[in-house]
């Protein structure tokens, strides 16, 4: 039996043998396309070649490409789980003609490659050609269909036709596109999954599982022009023939795999499997492969989603709240939920990460190389996510049993709405579960209180770039090479942009705010990290101070207003960079450095993932799981310390991307670049010595000349930012003296305060920390001591006291005290006495102090702490006061103390007695 890896290589040799060139997957995550969340196809990393906007660097390729359909126009997410064959994340094989060969190979190959090759039998295959379309004036594609019968072995009614739907493939709403033929394979009766559908007729396109699609093949031969447009000035229809014919052709791999290895099921292969055994493992569930079973549903998700969201994260998404972010959050969080119906609350899915590793790690060598930060990823948001699921299926719980009741069977807008914004839930999981229960949800209810959100979020945040104000603008291409050798050059002023868009004529005012667009410039537009350069514009009468340099396009933009004067375009003017673009260039170099050294200390599993490169310091943030030692930071420091000393130089070519890519040269991880890259390299001279650099990357920043103008280099934090990111913020140059500076001015202060010279200082510091911690231990002991000697004496007190009737008399002198611990005392002698007329006095150091205390029952009967204390208080020489309840005082005659309680027991008994 073939594995799943040999079937891979089989169709990629098939078509190699064929002259056609081995083209790696594009990232998942497309990088320069916002309109397409995630690879769909293959074909989404041609789309330019089609469009005619680049030349084909081969006339035929072949690939595997890694496809996510879980978004606009493409979305199979539903359907994972409850069929067997489709997937979010896929791979889809596909060989590609640019203007070469056409119809008649593509269908020959492709059933050579199916009944010669793979010897799938001849009359389990059907084949579909395009039937015309009307609207689109559209003829059938009888080449296609006579070229079936002719060319393969396959019998004419096993040819069929279909309409637009099936069979015209179109990238978008616009563009190339073209008819095409599908083969579709018979699984047999026994396969369909309709069987209690009333009506149900068995056949390709049908719907059901029996009839399966496997491999399409499309003939680009047309564009879709947008309505209304014209060629050469005439009016045209809207679909006009290419000068180039193309074909594009998508098979399914895990389909073929099913197919080849006599499984029912893509999830009986060996792409999948070890992943459904190792969650069996987990679980201690068993897998036994049925449709419509819970538990083997739950199975199928979860190994379906964890390979999406394995792939996704590796080539840059991370779980978040927009955008793909938030397709990747939502994907897992499923995933989660059906890992409920498994009974698993814990993380527990990061865990076939490795496995998935594992299975593909061969042929996408990303995913191996990333596996322990996709872990690290997944299982934070799954613990995240875990805090509130549970809680989320209770509410979820009492919505849906609320619906239940109602007419429409539907979860209303809030409860959907709370979900989401409290529990974490995404509408299609609310949904999905809804389903489950036969019910439905309103979506319209819910959109509305996001939209309500969303605007709030808006108003928070004002936006007051300039180049927001640019749409469909065609701005002047600038040329900025002048940025990597020069801080000042002649420019003239081309145009400007202010808040009414772009101008290329007319005056810039006095005191304007605006974007000033040059021929030329030495400006360094913010871009890969580092910031943009501020600096000047200076003419005889003028002055416009740039405070960022961005770009669009191609055309750098000097953001800034004018304090002096005002300028013209077709002007000329003097663009002068400020100085703190040299301590930029120094952070920049050194940032590569720490990259490097990074590597050395910490592996090779260290990645970058972002970066900001200003004047004042560097952030560098990177993968790595743990945070690293003390130890380890200081042996990067050490190192790029070391490499700065050496004062070697850098070299900065620019060179084809191929030759870039074989040098080793580290690019950001899934970045596209474009055909010619730049690459800076430390530690070599010229270059055409490139390859002997110890660190080559790519980059289009500024950089230094010679290591040795860095002038030294400090980390000054090491931090996590999110799951298996790190971050660290260094020092250099300027930056790094003005840190020194302040911290030795600390020093300096430290040693005047403590009269110890600096090298003593941390001795010093310790030992009087440690002091500190003696003196504060002693007196918390000694307190206890002395606050239980006087609870001692004071119990004493009590039970050798007088009694009048049930209540006590408590009256005497007590050693040194706090007042605190003397009211403590009272308290004690009231509670334990319950009915009581309590004197204490102390003597504390040379001044008397005496507190009384009465129950209430006793203030009842007319007896007054505060009476009391003011009677006998004048005997100590002193004063006092306070509540019946409570009362003190103090004196400055502390022999008197015991004339004054004598008088104080006469009083009470005199109260209590009368
Ligand atoms: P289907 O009708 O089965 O959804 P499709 O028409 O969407 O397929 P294409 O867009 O033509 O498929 O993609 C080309 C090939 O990719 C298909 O023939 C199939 O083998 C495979 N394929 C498409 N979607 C999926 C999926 N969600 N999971 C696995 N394989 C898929
Ligand atoms: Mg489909």
């Amino acid at each position: 039996m073939l594995s799943a890896k040999q079937i891979r290589n089989g169709f990629i040799d098939f078509f190699k043998d064929k002259g056609h060139e081995y083209v790696p997957s594009s990232p998942i995550v497309p990088k320069d396309d916002e309109t397409l969340l995630f690879a769909n196809a293959g074909m989404n990393q041609f789309k330019d070649i089609f469009l005619g906007l680049v030349p084909p660097s081969y006339r035929r390729a072949v690939n595997s490409q890694k496809c996510l359909r879980v978004s606009g126009k493409h979305n199979d997410l539903e359907e994972v789980g409850k069929d067997t064959y489709h997937h979010t994340f896929f791979e889809m094989l596909g060989n590609w003609s640019f203007d070469d060969y056409f119809k008649a190979e593509a269908i020959q190959w492709a059933w050579e490659l199916f009944t010669k090759v793979w010897g799938i039998q001849p009359d389990r295959l059907w084949a579909t050609v395009f039937a015309g379309d009307p609207t689109d004036n559209l003829p059938k594609d009888d080449e296609a269909a006579s070229l079936w019968t002719k060319a393969t072995s396959i019998s004419a009614e096993k040819v069929l036709a279909f309409g637009k739907k099936d069979n015209f493939w179109e990238m978008g709403d616009t563009g190339p596109c073209g008819p095409c033929s599908e083969i579709h394979i018979d699984l047999g009766p026994d396969a369909c999954d309709m069987k209690n559908v009333p009506g149900h007729n068995c056949r390709v396109n049908g719907g059901c599982a029996r009839f399966i699609e496997l491999w399409n093949l499309v003939f680009i031969q047309f564009n879709r022009l947008p309505p209304n447009a014209s060629v050469g000035g005439q009016p045209t229809s809207e679909l006009v023939p290419l000068s180039a014919k193309y074909v594009d052709t998508g098979a399914g791999l895990e389909r073929i795999v099913a197919v080849l290895q006599k499984k029912k099921s893509n999830y009986d292969t060996d792409l999948f499997m070890p992943i459904i055994e190792t969650v069996s493992d987990i679980t201690e569930h068993r897998y036994t492969s049925k449709l419509g079973s819970k538990t083997d549903n739950a199975f199928r998700v979860i190994a379906d989603h964890v390979r999406a969201v394995s792939f996704a994260v590796t080539d840059g998404a991370t779980p978040s709240n927009e955008g793909r972010g938030y397709v990747i959050r939502r994907i897992l969080r499923r995933a989660a939920r059906f890992g409920r119906e498994l009974g698993m609350h814990e993380p527990f899915i990061y865990k076939l990460v490795p496995v998935v590793a594992d299975c593909l790690g061969e042929t996408f060598p990303e995913i191996k190389a990333r596996a322990d930060y996709v872990s690290i990823v997944i299982e934070s948001e799954e613990a995240a996510f875990g805090r509130t699921l549970d809680r989320g299926i209770e509410i979820f719980a009492a919505a849906a049993r609320r619906a239940a009741k109602t007419l429409q069977k539907t979860i209303n807008g809030e409860d959907a709405f709370q979900l989401y914004d409290t529990y974490g839930f995404p509408l299609d999981l609310t949904e999905l579960m809804a389903q489950e229960r036969g019910l439905k949800v309103d979506k319209a209810g819910f959109e509305e209180l996001m939209d309500r959100q969303r605007q709030r979020a808006r108003a928070a945040q004002k936006s007051t770039s300039l180049i927001a104000t640019l749409t469909d603008t065609e701005l002047p291409t600038t040329e900025d090479v002048h940025k990597y050798h020069t801080d000042s050059c002649d420019s003239r002023i081309v145009g400007w942009i202010d808040s009414e868009g772009f101008k290329n004529q007319g005056r810039i005012e006095a005191d304007a705010e605006a974007g000033v667009i040059l021929d030329k410039t030495c400006f360094y537009a913010e871009a890969g990290g580092q910031v943009g350069d501020r600096g000047h514009l200076e003419s005889e009468i003028g002055q416009f101070l740039v405070e960022n340099t961005t770009k669009v396009g191609n055309c750098v933009i000097h953001q800034g207003k004018v304090i002096k004067g005002s300028f013209n375009v077709g002007q000329t003017v003097k663009a002068v960079v400020s100085k703190d673009r040299s301590s930029t260039k120094k952070n920049h170099t050194a940032t590569h450095l720490l990259q490097w050294a990074l590597q050395q200390v910490l592996g090779k599993s260290v990645a970058q993932q972002g970066s900001f490169v200003g004047p004042d310091y560097l952030r560098f943030d990177f993968t790595y799981p743990l945070a690293p030692t003390a130890q380890q930071l200081k042996n990067v420091e050490n190192l790029v310390r070391e490499k700065i000393a050496e004062d070697l130089p850098v070299t900065c070519p620019v060179m084809p991307k191929d030759q870039a890519q074989k040098l080793g040269a580290m690019a950001l991880f899934g970045e596209k670049y474009g055909d010619e890259v730049r690459v800076v390299g430390i530690g070599t001279e010229g270059q055409d010595q490139i390859g002997q650099a110890f660190s080559r990357e790519f980059c289009g920043g500024t950089h230094v000349d010679k290591l040795g103008s860095i002038g030294g280099f400090k980390i000054i934090k090491e931090e996590s930012i999110s799951a298996g990111v790190r971050r660290i913020t260094a020092l250099t140059g300027a930056g790094l003296n003005a840190h020194l500076e302040k911290a030795s001015n600390i020093v300096d202060e430290l040693s005047a305060m403590l009269k110890a010279p600096a090298d003593t200082l941390i001795d010093r510091v310790a030992r009087l920390l440690e002091d500190n911690k003696r003196l504060a231990k002693e007196l918390k002991t000694a307190a206890k001591a002395s606050g239980s000697d006087i609870m001692a004496q004071a119990k004493q007190l009590l039970e050798n006291c007088e009694k009048i009737g049930s209540s006590s008399i408590v009256i005497g002198q007590v050693s040194k005290t706090s007042t605190e611990q003397a009211r403590e005392a009272i308290d004690m002698l009231k509670k334990k006495a319950k009915s009581a007329a309590i004197v204490l006095g102390f003597d504390d150091d040379g001044k008397a102090t005496l507190l009384a205390g009465v129950t209430d029952d006793l203030v009842k009967k007319g007896l007054s702490a505060s009476d009391i204390v003011k009677e006998i208080a004048p005997i100590v020489d002193g004063g006092g006061g306070g509540r019946p309840q409570m009362a003190q005082a103090g004196g400055k005659s502390p022999e008197k103390i015991s004339d004054a309680l004598a008088k104080a027991a006469e009083l009470i008994k005199e109260k209590l007695t009368s």
